[in-house]
């Protein structure tokens, strides 16, 4: 079953873990979550500050945030997820 895709699983928390990120990527530090994936061959890495970013979705469990991804690459897994097209990434373990 896959349900019906909603545009509302940003909730409270993204919001917040938003927040706790932005200094961070303001930083200049962070790597983007689909940078080195096959299917995001433009992605440049680092997501540099000013650039636009969105916190990423765990492609298989939407409920897990993966971390901070540039706002071009978040669109591209979104469109890719829609298609049905997005191969799974192997595991970013991000620590706090
Ligand atoms: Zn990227």
């Amino acid at each position: 079953v896959t349900g019906r895709t909603t545009a509302n699983g940003y909730g409270h928390t993204h919001q917040q873990l938003r927040e706790q990120w932005a200094p961070i990527v303001a930083t200049g530090t962070v790597v983007c979550t689909r940078y080195d994936h096959p299917q995001f061959p433009r992605c440049t890495g680092l997501i540099h500050p000013g650039d636009q970013w969105e916190l990423g979705h765990n492609d298989q469990d939407k409920s897990i945030y993966t971390g901070p991804e540039h706002l071009t690459c978040n669109r591209r897994a979104g469109g890719l997820k829609r298609f049905g097209k997005l191969e799974p990434t192997q595991e970013t373990n991000l620590e706090w």
